[in-house]
């Protein structure tokens, strides 16, 4: 079969939710093409923006910095790497984030031991309660820490990989449980809300795990491909692969939930005004309590 772009080459994949095929080099120029469309569509990069990029070692942060840093050379960029502290997997990461970074020829990093900067890892909270939950306490640890660091920085976005298939399966859960507050933070663009809160950026919201996952093995980018050992017990993944039991039957099902989310539901919905945030009283965060939860899990991986 040829390619649906160039009609010369022989095409290596088709994309299952429409009908095109592609040659290698057509489909990385689709998928960058597509990446440029969701940031200019979301007024995600500004000129002269300084951006944190969050990099993790796997496959979704790899592709967003290799696409921003060729889209947008001359914007400021931050690259963050937390070290999470899982027994093995981490030091993983940390080594193929630094030789990413290399790659790409960032100028400024940041790789940062959440154990050093928090006082406690995920290792540790893997010895507490949390241990049959531990993505939820992970999931908060990063938002928190990506964002401290982001704002230490000076950056004024933070730019995550959270890819379609991702925001999906979290909005999916949101809707089922009725968090709608949540739910309609979930944007490609979620603006500050604080001083000390960086706005975020999902410049792959619109990119499928399929296209994340072909695109980094055509450009051969260092990725990790082991799961987190503690990836079992996430829901989000049990979610994942409930939607694409939904898909065999509506291939454009993720596609149309998304743009149904930011275009056609979340613009109508009238939510009462969100309580301001405050300054957390141990660390000086921004949270909506007293006390941050990171510093609540700090107390409970003493313990
Ligand atoms: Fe954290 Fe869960 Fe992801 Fe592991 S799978 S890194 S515990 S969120
Ligand atoms: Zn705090």
């Amino acid at each position: 079969m040829l390619c649906s772009s160039c009609k010369n080459a022989q095409a290596s994949l088709r994309l299952p939710y429409a009908p095109l095929s592609f040659c290698p080099a057509c489909f990385k120029a689709f998928v960058e093409r597509k990446v440029q469309r969701t940031v200019s569509k979301h007024g995600m990069v500004k000129g002269g923006d300084k951006i944190a990029i969050a990099v993790s070692g796997g496959k979704d942060s790899a592709v967003l910095l290799h696409i921003l840093n060729k889209l947008y050379p001359s914007a400021e960029a931050v690259g963050i790497h937390l070290n999470l502290g899982i027994p093995k997997y981490s030091d993983e990461c940390v080594k193929l984030a630094s030789e990413l970074f290399k790659l790409e020829g960032l100028s400024q990093v940041a790789i940062v031991d959440v154990k050093r900067c928090l006082g406690f890892s995920i290792g540790d909270l893997a010895q507490t309660r949390f241990r049959s939950k531990l993505c939820s306490p992970c999931g908060a640890v990063k938002r928190y820490a990506l964002n401290r660091i982001a704002y230490e920085h000076g950056c004024v976005k933070l730019a995550t990989g959270h890819n379609l298939d991702d925001t999906v399966a979290t909005l999916w859960d949101l809707y089922v449980r009725g968090e709608v507050e949540q739910a309609v933070k979930l944007q490609p663009l979620t603006p500050s809300s604080h001083p000390k809160l960086v706005a975020r950026i999902r410049p792959l919201i619109e990119l499928t795990e399929f296209e994340v996952r072909m695109y980094a093995l055509y450009e051969q980018l260092p990725i990790l491909e082991a799961e987190c050992p503690y990836a079992k017990n996430s829901k989000l993944l049990k979610r994942k692969s409930l939607i694409s039991i939904v898909e065999k039957e509506y291939p454009d099902f993720k596609h149309t939930f998304l743009k149904s989310h930011v275009k056609r539901i979340t613009p109508r919905l009238t939510l009462p005004e969100a309580k301001a945030l405050s300054e957390c009283e141990q660390c000086g965060m921004p949270t909506s309590s007293r006390v941050c939860s990171v510093c609540r899990l700090k107390a409970y991986a003493k313990t």
